[in-house]
């Protein structure tokens, strides 16, 4: 049985109990929140990750994306890059690879990622599609669901479902004349296979044999969000609302099978739409977990868009949203290296972090931080910071010539050591 029928039952499992003690939220406040579909954990036994918890009331998350592109192919590369993330405090990873042997990459990268671990099935359909018949667009009914079993089976936790993009919502899409019509990988894979057979999305017309495959496997579904905005100008629009809305009832049929999902959100959007999309999303699912991409609160940035969606995963953060998907320096212009990785998850930490200090979680953090500063203890400073490798380098970089305790910055003008000296402690 699940997690999320068990919740259901009034089982409080091990995984709630150890969420419960992470969060510092009594077990039975999580049991109901996880039975009512307010808060997910993602748990396939297979794989048996690091039971986390993601969703009201808890802190706020932050996923890493990896993965191969059909144009550079590096599995040693991606590993690390998983390792890396991980290592930088990233929460989840998802594993986003559309090249090379996909099973192989998944098998080797679930062997090293021990927090949950997310894909998005629908790219080894689309690449498996073109070797078989030529075209994604060919790809059948079938193909789709077997990978969804496929990867469920390996271990996969959770799992993107774009359950959004439809015959409805694509119409809509028309009509709305976006400056940028689409963005989502994923989405742009159903849509054009919608336009192309003429047939309904298979995974919204048989949500329920979805339902049956997340049960068996314990699977959570992010219902993926084909309809992000990916430019400011086309931000909260009808498109974006009119997915929002078939995703709002795939949340509920999802909560009656016990079957765990969260909703995924944008993407490009002004700081001033930020607050609007979550109160709506989150009203619209009846607090499902929101689990969002950035947000990119400007469009010109590139080479620094993970400062970009650290603005918007923060003030996202603070109005509700769970779920922080990183963005890397790289995004918008190629696949990002290691390091490109270890700069977005830091970036979307200090985020994550910014928001749950805003919304009175771990203040004592920063207390204790501020006490070492105010006692200049860098020792104590690095081992608490959120990247202490980048923060000794500064620190050597530019030694203070005479001073032990002051840094480079003020030097015998430091405020702190004469604010002590004069005013005491
Ligand atoms: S020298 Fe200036 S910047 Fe450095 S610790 Fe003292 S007050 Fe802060």
């Amino acid at each position: 049985m699940g997690i999320m029928e068990e919740a259901k039952r009034g089982v409080t499992g091990e995984e709630i109990k150890k969420v419960a003690k992470d969060e510092g939220v009594s077990a039975e406040v999580v049991r109901r929140r996880v039975a009512e579909g307010k808060v997910v954990i993602p748990f396939n036994p297979v794989h048996s990750p690091e039971a986390l918890g993601i969703g009201k009331g808890l802190r706020v998350k932050v996923n890493a994306n990896i993965g191969t592109s059909l144009e550079y192919i590096n599995v040693e590369e991606e590993v690390e890059k998983a390792r890396v993330a991980v290592e930088a405090g990233a929460h989840a990873v998802m594993d986003l690879s559309t090249g090379g042997d996909l099973d192989e990459i998944r098998k080797k990268l679930l062997k090293v990622v021990k927090v949950p671990f997310g894909t998005v099935p629908v790219y080894q359909s689309a690449y498996e599609a073109i070797k078989k018949h030529g075209a994604i667009v060919d790809m059948n009914e079938d193909d789709i669901f077997n990978s969804f079993e496929r990867q469920a089976k390996q271990g996969v936790d959770f799992a993107v479902a774009h359950v959004g993009i439809t015959k409805q919502s694509v119409e809509r899409l028309k009509k709305q004349k976006r400056l940028i019509p689409m963005v989502s990988r994923g989405g742009s894979i159903h849509m054009a296979w919608i336009l192309h057979n003429e047939k309904e999305n298979p995974l919204y017309k048989n949500f329920d044999y979805l339902l049956e495959i997340a049960k068996e496997y314990d699977l959570t579904l992010s219902l993926g969000d084909g309809m992000r905005s990916g430019a400011i100008y086309d931000s909260n629009d009808r498109a974006k609302f009119q997915e929002l809305l078939i995703i709002g009832e795939l949340v509920e049929k999802a909560r009656e099978k016990g079957v765990q999902s969260m909703v995924e959100g944008p993407g490009h959007m002004p700081l001033s739409h930020i607050e609007s999309n979550i109160k709506i999303m989150k009203s619209i699912t009846k607090e499902a977990p929101y689990f969002v991409l950035g947000p990119l609160v400007t469009d010109i940035a590139p080479g620094y868009d993970h400062f970009v969606g650290g603005i918007g995963g923060a003030i996202a953060g603070y109005y509700g949203a769970d779920f922080l998907c990183y963005v890397t320096p790289a995004e918008h212009l190629c696949l990002p290296s290691v390091e490109d990785v270890r700069e977005g998850v830091i970036a979307t930490r200090i985020a994550a972090h910014s928001a749950n200090l805003a919304r009175g979680i771990d203040l004592n953090i920063d207390k204790e931080f501020s006490e070492a500063r105010r006692r200049l203890n860098w020792e104590k400073m690095f081992s608490m910071c959120i990247d202490p490798e980048k923060a000794r380098e500064f620190r050597k970089k530019r030694k203070p010539v005479e001073e032990k305790r002051a840094c480079s910055m003020c030097g015998k003008f430091c405020a702190i050591e004469i604010v002590e000296k004069y005013l005491g402690d």
